[in-house]
């Protein structure tokens, strides 16, 4: 297993790659995609900027480097927003984005899709695993995943306030479904391709390794290091376990 410190910096040097808002240059997609040999594909569909019905919308950081960190360590495929993108590939029904994720789907024969987002701290909880309900996959095999990193089940217990917030891991909760009333990524892909597919929204204390004040936040933050391995490891996890 990787020792945390490579972790956080392999994050941080991946997260170099994404033009948070930025256009992609002419002739160029605003998202990349890695080919790999493990029939899983990790999307991050909101790594950067994009625009839901012409509101911008903030990207969600480290995702992407997530995203691209995982398809190295487990040689299978990613799909990540690189630059600002004027659509909201979790939201409209028509999407570059979502064809892309089709081809993918259908010309590697992948099994499997896991679509990552970010979430703020404030829901007291470190990580959402979104199953529309049972309706894109079978909770119980995502979530014993991250219990064996050290996340706490809220199914069982509820939101436990004894622990760190970022340990409280939800299934389907309301406002994190993964796509009852939606056109997610999760949705999509259940739906229309029929493979299964859970959407994850990781809070940003089990995802951001470090991130600069900006003019939109003007405070430079820091996630906690045990939380963000411990997340990348219950997916490194996830993603062996799926998909054949
Ligand atoms: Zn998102």
């Amino acid at each position: 297993m990787t020792q945390p410190y490579d972790l956080l910096k392999q994050l941080v040097a991946l997260d170099a790659h994404f033009k948070y808002q930025a256009r992609a240059p002419a002739g160029e997609t605003w998202f990349d995609t890695v080919v790999g040999s493990h029939p899983v594909l990790v999307s991050a569909p909101h790594a950067c900027a994009h625009s839901r019905n012409g509101e911008l919308k903030m990207q969600e950081e480290y995702t992407g480097a997530i995203a691209l960190y995982l398809a190295q360590v487990c040689d299978c495929h990613a799909i990540v927003a690189r630059h600002q993108a004027d659509e909201d590939p979790n939201w409209h029904v028509e999407s570059e984005y979502k064809n892309a994720i089709q081809s993918l789907v259908e010309r590697h024969n992948i099994g499997f899709l896991i679509d990552l987002h970010g979430m703020m701290n404030r829901y007291h909880m470190g990580v959402a695993i979104g199953t529309i309900k049972g309706g894109s996959c079978d909770p119980s095999m995502v979530e014993p995943h991250f219990i064996d990193a050290g996340f706490v089940s809220a199914e069982v217990h509820g939101l436990q306030q004894s622990v760190e917030a970022w340990r409280n891991v939800v299934v389907d909760h309301p406002r994190f479904t993964g796509g009852v009333v939606n056109h997610t990524v999760t949705r999509f892909v259940a739906q229309q391709l029929n493979i299964q597919s859970v959407q994850i929204e990781l809070a940003s204390e089990v995802r951001v390794v470090e991130s600069a004040a900006t003019q939109d936040w003007p405070c430079e933050y820091r996630g906690n290091p045990e939380a963000i391995v411990a997340s990348v490891h219950s997916l490194q996890s996830l993603i062996r376990s799926s998909g054949c």
